[in-house]
C-alpha cells in the first residue's frame, strides 16, 4: 500500500468549505486505497496577521516567541482539518509538529530540520487514520518549538514524504496550491504565463530559490535527495499539475523554461578590498556564521590590488548585514556602501549547459526595455540580473483594492515596477507563453510526465530504528561533487559606461560568432563605471576576444578589454549550496587556506563556482574535494 502526502497551503484552508474541500480529497486518495497524511498551513492570512500582532508589541521581538507565536497557525488548522474529515466519516488524528517529533536545529524562524521520527506517524497510518500534520513547525533538541520560515509547510511535507519512504513506503507527495501547477513564471504577474507539465529538481531549486514562491526551495532538496515523486496542482480542480522530478533528456533542449523575480532584496558593495588570499572568506565566514545567506556574489577581478565585491541579501537581514561587516570593513580598509532598492530578475533552464546565445537573448530584452543592470551572476542554469528599482514609479502604484487576496509576497511583488516590466520582457523573448515539450504542447496524459523513482529496497519494519538513524541530519547540505575545468579562458571589460544596452552589445557579437559563454560576472567597479568578466573555451579565446575588442571601441574606446587564458574554473555541485550558509564557507575557507586567489565568484542553488590562476587549479581541486569529503 502506497503513502499520499498532500498539502494544502494557507489559501486551499482559508475558510470552511475550503477545509471540507481539502478533506474530501484526502477522504478520496484514502479510499482509493492510499494511506493519507495531509500537511496543513496556517488559515489564509494568519500567519501575517500574527506577524502583525507581534509588531503592535515590538519592532524587534525575539525569536523564539516568534516561533511559539506563529506555530499556533497551523495548529489551529490541524485540529479543523481533523474535525472536517472525521465529520464526513473518515477516521482522523491530527499531530504538531513537536508531537511526532519533527526534530530541527535551534536556528528559530529558519530552522533546518534534523530529523524526523516516523513511529508514531506510522502506527496511526497502519491502524488507518487519515494524518494530519501541521506544516512548517518542529521542536528543537531543547524541547522549544521551532519554524521552518515563511512558506515552510512545502519543506515539511516533502521531508515527511522522505521520512516515510525511508520507513519502507512507497510514498507521492502533491502539494495542493491556489494555481495549477508550476508556471513559466508567476502568473500573477505576467498573465499569459504557461503551466508547465513538469520541471527537472534542479531548475525548480533555481527557481524556487530566485524568487518564484510557489515552492519552498528547501523543500525541493529534500524532493531532490530522497527521489520523492512531487506534484504541484490546484487544490479547486482535479486537473494533472506539475510533475517535479529528475532531469530528463528532452529537459535539454530547452534554453529557458522559466523566469522568476525576487524583490526584497538589497544590493551592497565592499569597494577597495585587498586583492589577496583569504579575503573573501574573511567576509563571507562572518556572515555565515551568522547563518546570513548570500544570494547573488559578484566580485570584479580587481585593479592596483583592490577589487569591489558586490553582493545580495534580503532586506529582512541587511541590518545584520552591516553590523557584523563594518569591523571588517575597517580593518581592510575597504568601505560598503548600501545601493539602494533592487529587484532581481532570473532566467533557468537545463538547456543553458549547452545552448549559446540565452545570456545574449535576456539582455536584448532588457536593453530593448531600457533596463539598466546592476550585477549580472550566473549558475550551471540560471542567470541572474540586478535591476535598480524606482521609487518614484513605485509610490505611483496603487495599493490592491479589498477584493485583492493579502499576500505579503504578493504586495512587494506589486511594488518591484521595475523588475516586473523586466520580467515580462524577459519572458516574451524566450516565447514562454507557447507551447512547448513539458509545457502543454499536447494536454498531457495524467501518466506522461510521472516519475518512476528507482524501486526502493524495502526494510522490514523491524529495521525502522536503522531508517531512522539514517535520516539523522537530513537536512545537511548534500554536496555531490566538485569539477575543474581547466578548457576555459576570461575576458574581462574594464570601464564599461554602466548604462542599458551595453551587456546585450558585447554578448550579440560574442554569441553571434556561436561562442558558448559558460560564467558571466558584472559588477560595479566606480561611479558610472561596470566591470564585466566572462568565461569562453579557451579554444575560441582568440576569437571571442576579437569580437569583443570591436564591439567595445564602438561603445567607449575608453574601454579595456584583456584576455587571459591562464585560469581554471571550479565547481562544487549539490543542492542547497546557497541557502546552506556553510557551503561558500567552506569553500573558500579551504582555498584561502592554501593561499589560493580566488578571482571570480558566481553562487547558484546548485552550484558555486570559482575561477583560479590555471597553475594552482589541480591544488584547488584537491583541497576542495578533501574539504567536502568527497575523497
Ligand atoms: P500556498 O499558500 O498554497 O503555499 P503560495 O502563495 O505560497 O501558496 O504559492 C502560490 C503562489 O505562488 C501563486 O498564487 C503564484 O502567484 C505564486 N507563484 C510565483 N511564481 C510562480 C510560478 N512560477 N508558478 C506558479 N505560481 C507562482
Ligand atoms: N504559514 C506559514 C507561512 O505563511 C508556512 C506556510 O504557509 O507554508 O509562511
Ligand atoms: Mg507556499
Amino acid at each position: 500500500m502506497g503513502v499520499v502526502v498532500q498539502k494544502f497551503g494557507g489559501s486551499s484552508v482559508k475558510d470552511a468549505e475550503s477545509v471540507m474541500e481539502a478533506a474530501r480529497k484526502a477522504i478520496r486518495a484514502k479510499h482509493a486505497g492510499n494511506s493519507v497524511i495531509v500537511v496543513v498551513s496556517a488559515q489564509g492570512s494568519t500567519t501575517d496577521d500574527l506577524i502583525a500582532k507581534a509588531a503592535e508589541i515590538t519592532s524587534e521581538p525575539s525569536a523564539r516567541e516568534m516561533d511559539m507565536l506563529l506555530a499556533t497557525g497551523e495548529q489551529i488548522s490541524i485540529a479543523l482539518t481533523a474535525m472536517a474529515i472525521q465529520e464526513l466519516g473518515e477516521r482522523a488524528v491530527s499531530f504538531t509538529g513537536p508531537q511526532v517529533g519533527i526534530v530541527t536545529d535551534s536556528t528559530h524562524r529558519k530552522a533546518r530540520i534534523k530529523k524526523i521520527d516516523t513511529q508514531r506517524l506510522c502506527e496511526a497510518l497502519d491502524s488507518g487514520h487519515i494524518v494530519v500534520l501541521a506544516g512548517f513547525q518542529g521542536i528543537d533538541e531543547q524541547g522549544d518549538i521551532s519554524t521552518l520560515g515563511r512558506g515552510g509547510s512545502d519543506t515539511t511535507a516533502v521531508a515527511v514524504a522522505a521520512a516515510v519512504k525511508l520507513a519502507g513506503y512507497e510514498v507521492e507527495c502533491e502539494i495542493y496550491t491556489d494555481v495549477d501547477g508550476v508556471y513559466t513564471t508567476d502568473p500573477r504577474i505576467v498573465p499569459d504565463a504557461r503551466k508547465m507539465d513538469a520541471i527537472s529538481y534542479d531548475e525548480m531549486l533555481e527557481m524556487a530559490s530566485m524568487g518564484a514562491g510557489v515552492m519552498h526551495s528547501r523543500s525541493i532538496e529534500f524532493a531532490k535527495k530522497f527521489d520523492v515523486p512531487l506534484m504541484v496542482r490546484n487544490a479547486k480542480s482535479d486537473a494533472v499539475g506539475t510533475w517535479i522530478m529528475p532531469e530528463a533528456p528532452w529537459m535539454s533542449e530547452i534554453p529557458a523554461c522559466g523566469v522568476a523575480l525576487a524583490a526584497d532584496e538589497s544590493r551592497l558593495l565592499l569597494e577597495g578590498v585587498p586583492d589577496r588570499p583569504g579575503v573573501s572568506h574573511r567576509i563571507f565566514a562572518a556572515l555565515a556564521d551568522a547563518n546570513i545567506a548570500v544570494d547573488m556574489i559578484a566580485q570584479s577581478v580587481g585593479i592596483g590590488g583592490k577589487a569591489t565585491i558586490g553582493f545580495t541579501v534580503l532586506n529582512t537581514e541587511l541590518d545584520r548585514t552591516k553590523k557584523i561587516l563594518g569591523p571588517i570593513v575597517g580593518e581592510l580598509g575597504a568601505t560598503l556602501n548600501e545601493t539602494g532598492k533592487v529587484s532581481k530578475v532570473s532566467v533557468v533552464g537545463a538547456g543553458m549547459r549547452a545552448i549559446s546565445g540565452v545570456a545574449e537573448r535576456m539582455f536584448q530584452a532588457l536593453a530593448a526595455e531600457g533596463v539598466n543592470l546592476k550585477m549580472i551572476t550566473t549558475g550551471d542554469i540560471k542567470i541572474s540580473v540586478l535591476v535598480e528599482e524606482d521609487g518614484a514609479a513605485e509610490s505611483a502604484v496603487i495599493e490592491p483594492g479589498p477584493a485583492e487576496p493579502i499576500k505579503k509576497a504578493h504586495l512587494e511583488s506589486k511594488k518591484a515596477v521595475r523588475g516586473r516590466r523586466a520580467l515580462r520582457a524577459v519572458h516574451a523573448a524566450f516565447a514562454l507563453a507557447q507551447p512547448r515539450k513539458g509545457a502543454g504542447a499536447q494536454p498531457a496524459a495524467h501518466g506522461e510526465f510521472r516519475p518512476r523513482p528507482a524501486p526502493l529496497v524495502l526494510p522490514a519494519k523491524t529495521e525502522r530504528e536503522a531508517a531512522i538513524a539514517r535520516l539523522a541530519g537530513m537536512e545537511d547540505v548534500l554536496v555531490s561533487g566538485v569539477q575543474l575545468n581547466n578548457e576555459q579562458s576570461r575576458i574581462t571589460i574594464y570601464d564599461l559606461p554602466d548604462q542599458p544596452g551595453n551587456c546585450s552589445k558585447v554578448f550579440n557579437a560574442v554569441a553571434t560568432g556561436g561562442i558558448l559563454v559558460d560564467m558571466i560576472v558584472q559588477n560595479q567597479s566606480g561611479p558610472a563605471k561596470a566591470e564585466l568578466s566572462f568565461t569562453v573555451p579557451r579554444a575560441d579565446l582568440t576569437r571571442a576576444l576579437k569580437r569583443t575588442q570591436d564591439v567595445v571601441r564602438e561603445i567607449d574606446p575608453g574601454c579595456r578589454v584583456v584576455g587571459d587564458g591562464d585560469i581554471s574554473v571550479l565547481f562544487v555541485l549539490g543542492v542547497g549550496m546557497r541557502t546552506h550558509t556553510g557551503v561558500a564557507k567552506t569553500m573558500f575557507g579551504a582555498l584561502a587556506a592554501k593561499g589560493i586567489n580566488i578571482a571570480m565568484i558566481n553562487t547558484s542553488e546548485v552550484c558555486v563556482g570559482v575561477v583560479v590562476e590555471r597553475a594552482r587549479g589541480e591544488e584547488a581541486l584537491a583541497c576542495l574535494t578533501e574539504a567536502f569529503k568527497l575523497g
